[in-house]
């Protein structure tokens, strides 16, 4: 069976992208190469509607976060982390090794930490950033960006960051009315490309800021360095990974073609269909649903199902669903699943299908076609 990837990232690659990575490299000085590199920069720069500068870099979506730090921040900074899980909790060692000042509010696994909870914290203490991570990766939570933003606006001396990794191209992210300062992503997610490259939005404020810096002691993700590159994508700092750079245009494309709204739309409808299909079967949605995230998810087993954790991930994988392990407060008791990206009604459907076997095959006796009829009712009206 060809096994689907439905771990929450990467995500399955579809053709007209794995083309792009298949084409003939060319020079990074090449013309149409140039042309093509400028082009997508100036797409992302429009559709996250930022004002200041996107850097397309190669490197995983943690040498964004990296790239967003050391940007924005020096040494004695103090910075607020708010986390709701793993990758929230990633920032604070990324922090601490530069000499930051780290405050952590954190969330109950399941549940983000909100608006109020970061009005309260800037109200006891000046702080030069907070960090946010829209889609926790490990809990299937989405963060209320926009209401958190709002907070920040009241702030316009903190630089707001967000993790965007698990949720950009997939959740509604606008720099301007969410006051986003800067947004930190990678291709291996709800973009649908392989991994490798990482995107970073600077809005005019974030600019302002590094300038504020001089020279930093970081060099490869230096804003500065890279600049003159994204305004002219002719010249050189470091090799550009140029296929990636092609699929990313493609994606780009894609997502201009469906169209961001209906994008943003659709991945919520899918994670409704999802929790649908999976609830009929005795699954729980580890995330509380005010925070559900239309990216991926972290389904509980059953109570009483009997399932055991390790051996369901792997009899998933060989009905063909590659599925991740829980982390955390919810390790052992459910899986991971990603439903972003350019995936289609046959992916779901495959999913979900290779879902109700493993669990028979575990021992766990649903009725077959349950959670799949819930969830062709969902995609009949797709
Ligand atoms: N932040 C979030 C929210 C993530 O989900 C991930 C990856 N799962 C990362 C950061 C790190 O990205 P990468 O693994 O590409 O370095």
């Amino acid at each position: 069976t060809n096994k689907l990837v439905m771990i929450p990232g990467p995500t399955p690659v579809v053709r007209s992208i794995q083309d792009q990575m298949a084409r003939e490299t060319v020079a990074f000085g090449d013309a149409a190469f140039v042309k093509d590199f400028s082009e997508v920069i100036a797409d992302l720069k429009a559709m996250w509607r930022c004002d200041g500068e996107v850097f397309v870099v190669a490197g995983s979506g943690t040498m964004g976060m990296e790239m967003a730090i050391a940007n924005t921040t020096k040494r004695g900074d103090n910075v607020l982390i708010c986390s709701n899980g793993y990758f929230g909790d990633r920032f604070i060692d990324m922090c601490t090794r530069k000499g930051l000042n780290t405050d952590v509010i954190s969330a109950e696994w399941g549940a983000s930490v909100t608006p109020e909870m970061v009005e309260k914290k800037l109200a006891e203490k000046q702080y030069q950033v907070v960090t946010v991570t829209h889609v926790e990766t490990s809990t299937g939570v989405e963060a209320p960006i926009a209401a958190i933003g709002e907070v920040m606006k009241k702030h316009p001396e903190i630089i707001y960051i967000v993790d965007g990794v698990a949720a950009s191209g997939g959740a509604d992210q606008y720099m301007d009315t969410m006051g986003i300062d800067v947004v930190l992503s990678c291709t291996q997610k709800a973009f649908g490309v392989a991994p490798g490259l990482t995107m970073v939005w600077a809005s005019a404020k974030a600019m302002e800021k590094r300038k504020s810096l001089g020279a930093i002691p970081e060099s490869y993700i230096d804003f500065d360095k890279w600049l003159p590159v994204m305004h002219d994508p002719s010249k050189y700092w470091g090799t550009p990974a140029i296929n990636l750079v092609w699929a990313l245009k493609e994606s780009v494309r894609i997502m201009k073609e469906e169209g961001l709204e209906e994008r943003y739309a659709r991945h919520r409808r899918q994670a409704a269909m999802f929790d649908a299909a999976l609830e009929a079967i005795g699954f729980r949605v580890a995330a509380e649903k005010a925070f559900r995230a239309p990216t991926l998810s972290v389904y509980l087993y059953p109570e009483g199902s009997g399932i055991d954790d390790a051996k369901f991930r792997t009899v998933l994988a060989g009905e063909g669903a590659q599925t991740a392990g829980c982390l955390g407060g919810f390790a052992g008791k459910g899986f991971r699943m990603g439903h972003m990206g350019n995936i289609d009604k046959h992916t779901l459907v495959s999913a979900i299908a290779a879902v109700e076997r493993s669990c028979v095959k575990c021992g766990y006796a649903v009725e077959l076609g349950k959670a799949l009829g819930v969830l062709q009712k969902g995609l009949v009206n797709e």
